[in-house]
């Protein structure tokens, strides 16, 4: 198989990792993980925005294996918070709790912080987004680039189950629900990382096919 055709998913997340195997699954591609390869040393995300560290993850990776790679970076921005956590997403709340904690609380303390900061935030201040980049590189470039989004607003208490991060807070516009109230393939079909997916899926479609990538 020729170099172009194996493609590095740069993400040590299982479900992601299930998630774009699935929408990728009928391109003439082998689809990797970074499980698959001999281990490399995470790159620190030091990007102003989640276009950059994605763009920065890929080509790393790139560079370190030697094949495609495709890396993203997602997260949640809030307008009345100046579009805060943004890409401190992740890591929002970190300075509240040890090193290594696990994702759960990780994620419980950020939903915390977040009420905290829009105690005082009426309902019609407090929309937000989420966001989701994607950047594919080979070692020398970026190749193929897609960003995807889902508008809603920050509840005032956790609704659901389902899904990780801020998902049981997020109310999705027209549907009343949050995000963690939805099954996963529901969530899928129009999250931001569903619909960067796709975008990402099709262009590399064409841009296997030969055809001009056309944005
Ligand atoms: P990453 O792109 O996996 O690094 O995600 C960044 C952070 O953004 C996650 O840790 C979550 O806090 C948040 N985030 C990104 N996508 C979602 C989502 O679909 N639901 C809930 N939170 C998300």
């Amino acid at each position: 198989m020729p170099l172009e055709r194996i493609l590095v998913l740069a993400t040590g997340n299982p479900a992601k990792v299930r998630e774009i195997r699935a929408v990728l699954k009928d391109l003439p591609l082998k689809v990797l993980s970074l499980a698959d390869l001999p281990s490399v040393a995470e790159p620190e995300e030091t990007g102003a925005t989640f276009a950059d560290n994605a763009r920065a993850k890929a080509l790393y990776y790139a560079r370190a294996t030697g094949r495609w790679c495709l890396a993203d970076d997602s997260g949640l921005i809030v307008d009345s918070l100046g579009g805060e956590p943004g890409v401190h997403s992740a890591r929002y709340a970190a300075d509240e709790l040890p090193a290594g904690s696990p994702r759960a609380v990780i994620d419980a303390a950020n939903n915390r912080k977040l009420l905290r900061e829009l105690a005082e935030v009426e309902d019609a201040r407090r929309t937000a987004r989420f966001v989701c980049h994607l950047a594919m590189a080979d070692p020398q470039r970026i190749v193929v680039e897609a960003t995807g989004m889902i508008e809603g607003r920050i509840g005032h208490v956790p609704a659901g189950q389902n899904g990780f991060g801020y998902d049981p807070l997020f109310l999705v516009d027209d549907l009343g629900r949050t995000t963690a109230q939805l099954e996963s393939e529901h969530k899928n079909s129009i999250s931001h990382r569903g619909k960067a997916t796709r975008e990402f899926a099709e262009k590399l479609r064409r841009m296997l096919s030969g055809s001009p990538q056309g944005d």
